[in-house]
């Protein structure tokens, strides 16, 4: 039986296990090795949102990558725990169903999220009635953008009349996660300087009336989201317009979105938790961590099958150049180098900060086993 000592205590028993292999306290990181994807399927988008990073792209969309290469990259992945279908607005494309089939069948990926900003009722419906997800077993969700109430969603989406569009389609995609137990919506509200007071309402909106699961998320762009990134690998993504809130704002920002999430039932996760660390960032405090996942765990494939660690760095190999194998590209010399490349940054992205807590976490709770053991024995 394990004896409880003080944590101080725990630490010396444990040293002589932590001194064969060291642990270093934000984290190690991980062998390359693909947990998680972000894939554009494609530039093409039907809106034009104030706050898009990509709007260069939308605004000048490139090829796509076919179908075949879809399925190749998918085959040559080691399953994925989360496959992030993005771009552009993914339901634009007519094969989107077939793209979501290939990874569950092929790759078994385990999690497929669509991000989309909610307008294509048809499309979004008619994926969630294939059941590709209750035939393999796998999970479906649909992430759709809401960012604030009526007036501040359109002028920022650029899209007058899409947010009563999305509101209705909400409520329809709610009754099909009931239809379709695999399948599940949330949405994501990104809080900027013109719609960080309406966070108690859009909650009121989308749970108190809608029974919608939604989260926050900040705003983003290169010049005020990321730090020490070497000027020859920095991808300029800012958004055309939106900035951030306020940043003396941002601690009671985080203290509402706490509240609300209290209220509806999810206490502190591991979502405020991520958000915590990224207002820290703001205000000028390092994460706890290493950016463990981008280059080793989490990677991002572009429409026109372009490969980058992260969407704030530059693409440092295409999958024509290895017959759409991405093991063999993310396990080559241009993405070891690129992995030595960003040891030095840091940045308030989402996705990264997620990934990054998520791993870091279980390495301390890994570390955290070793020690019992230790004591144990
Ligand atoms: S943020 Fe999304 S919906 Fe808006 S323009 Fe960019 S890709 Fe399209
Ligand atoms: S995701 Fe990681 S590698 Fe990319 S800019 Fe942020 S800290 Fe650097």
């Amino acid at each position: 039986m394990a004896i409880q000592l003080p944590r101080f205590l725990q630490w010396f028993r444990s040293a002589p296990v932590l001194q064969s292999a060291p642990i270093d306290p934000k984290g190690v990181y991980p062998d390359p090795g693909l947990k998680d994807l972000i894939l554009f399927v494609t530039d093409r988008c039907n809106m034009r949102c104030d706050h898009c990073m990509f709007w260069r792209r939308v605004d000048n969309p490139g090829e796509e990558m076919t179908l075949q290469q879809l399925e190749r990259i998918a085959h040559t992945t080691p399953a994925l725990r989360t496959l992030a279908i993005t771009g552009g607005e993914p339901f634009l494309r007519k094969d989107l169903n077939q793209i979501v089939e290939i990874f569950f069948r092929d790759n078994q990926t385990n999690h497929i999220q669509v991000n989309s900003n909610g307008v294509l009722m048809d499309r979004m419906e008619e994926l969630v009635c294939q059941d590709y997800a209750l035939k393999y077993k796998r999970h479906l969700t649909y992430q759709i953008s809401l960012d604030g109430l009526e007036d501040a969603h359109d002028q920022l989406r650029g899209a007058p009349g899409s947010f009563q569009k999305i509101v209705n389609n909400l409520k329809r995609l709610v009754e099909l996660s009931k239809e379709h137990p695999y399948f599940r919506v949330v949405v994501l509200t990104n809080v900027n300087k013109n719609n960080y007071h309406q966070i108690e309402s859009v909650a009121e909106l989308l749970w108190d009336q809608m029974s919608v699961e939604h989260t926050y998320d900040l705003v983003r762009g290169l010049s005020f989201s990321t730090w020490n990134i070497p000027q020859d690998i920095q991808q300029p993504e800012d958004p055309r317009e939106c900035s951030l809130p306020p940043i003396d704002q941002l601690p009671s920002i985080l203290e509402r979105i706490k509240e609300v999430n209290q209220r509806e039932g999810r206490p502190f996760d591991q979502v405020m938790r991520q958000l915590e660390i990224q207002v820290g960032m703001y205000l000028g405090k390092k994460a706890p961590f290493h950016c463990l996942s981008a280059g080793r765990t989490l990677g991002v494939i572009y429409s026109d099958g372009s490969v980058t660690a992260c969407e704030f760095t530059t693409p440092f190999a295409k999958l024509d150049q290895y017959d759409y194998d991405l093991d063999q590209l993310w396990k080559s010399e241009s993405a070891d180098q690129r992995r030595e490349q960003i040891k030095g940054c840091h940045c308030a992205h989402t996705c990264f900060v997620l990934t990054s807590l998520h791993e870091w976490e279980e390495q301390q709770a890994a570390c955290a086993n070793r020690s019992t053991t230790v004591i144990d024995s």
